[in-house]
């Protein structure tokens, strides 16, 4: 099977040796189910300063990050077949997990990650998506980079240790999971639902939709659902 690629356009590459450390992405790295390739900017940047922003037109305040090098980045890296280019913006549409499912049948993902006041405005021409990871405002793209390498990787065939684990989960279905324990049976007089140890699999199917519905009902009008239509 051929790896999924990430190719992430950013300013600090060294942010992303933090993925090397996140349990199921270093599986993934290891048994090649994913590359992360990083190019770096700067590389790109312009003259002997390697210069990659500047002031607004019209003024304002902070720096802009300039087309010219994103533009030469973006150019050079290798296109697969089924491939996209996201923009990290807090201004695109805020990431589902539907999003990490749609791409994870693609062979390829470009990311380009933003810094200071954002880019010019004629880099958006590069993207296929604008992606912002909610309604928040970060110092860079690279957070937001690193949530969707993340979510995306443990979603892919061979990554997770029990593929089953992704059935149940929070937002593959719109509903959020049902509560789960573990041992011990009594903590803090806190007890265990007696249906989880009856060892009664109908009623226990049965208390988990429930459950989940409940759990649903009762959250999501605190979830972001404002984009949940679109596309
Ligand atoms: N002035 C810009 C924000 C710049 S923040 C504006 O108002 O739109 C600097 C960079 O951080 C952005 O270019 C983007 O790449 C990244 N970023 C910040 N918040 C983000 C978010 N919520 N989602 C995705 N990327 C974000």
């Amino acid at each position: 099977m051929s790896s999924f690629n990430f190719d992430v356009i950013t300013l600090i590459p060294k942010a992303f040796e933090l993925i090397n450390n996140l349990g199921v992405i270093t599986r993934a790295l290891d048994k090649n189910l994913i590359n992360v390739n990083l190019y770096d900017l700067r590389e790109y940047g312009e003259g002997s300063y390697r210069q990659v922003d500047d002031k607004p037109y019209g003024g304002g305040s902070g720096m802009l990050l300039k087309p010219e090098p994103i533009f030469k980045a973006h150019y050079s890296i290798k296109k697969f077949t089924k491939s996209r280019t996201l923009l990290m913006t807090p201004q695109g549409k805020v990431l589902k997990q539907n999003d990490l499912m749609r791409w994870s049948s693609l062979d390829q993902l470009i990311i380009i990650c933003g810094q200071y006041e954002g880019f010019d405005e004629r880099v958006r021409c590069l993207a296929d998506e604008e992606i912002s990871i909610g309604d928040y405002v970060l110092s860079g793209g690279e957070i937001p980079a690193m949530s969707i390498i993340n979510g995306l990787t443990r979603l892919l065939p061979g990554t997770l240790g029990d593929p089953a684990s992704l059935f149940d989960e929070s937002h593959n279905s719109s509903l959020l999971e049902y509560p789960q324990y573990t041992r011990p049976k009594i903590f803090n007089g806190m007890k265990v639902p007696d249906v989880l140890t009856s060892g009664n699999h109908e009623e226990i199917k049965l208390w988990r939709e429930q459950k989940s519905l409940e759990r649903t009902l009762d959250r999501k009008n605190n979830l972001n659902l404002k984009h949940e239509n679109k596309k």
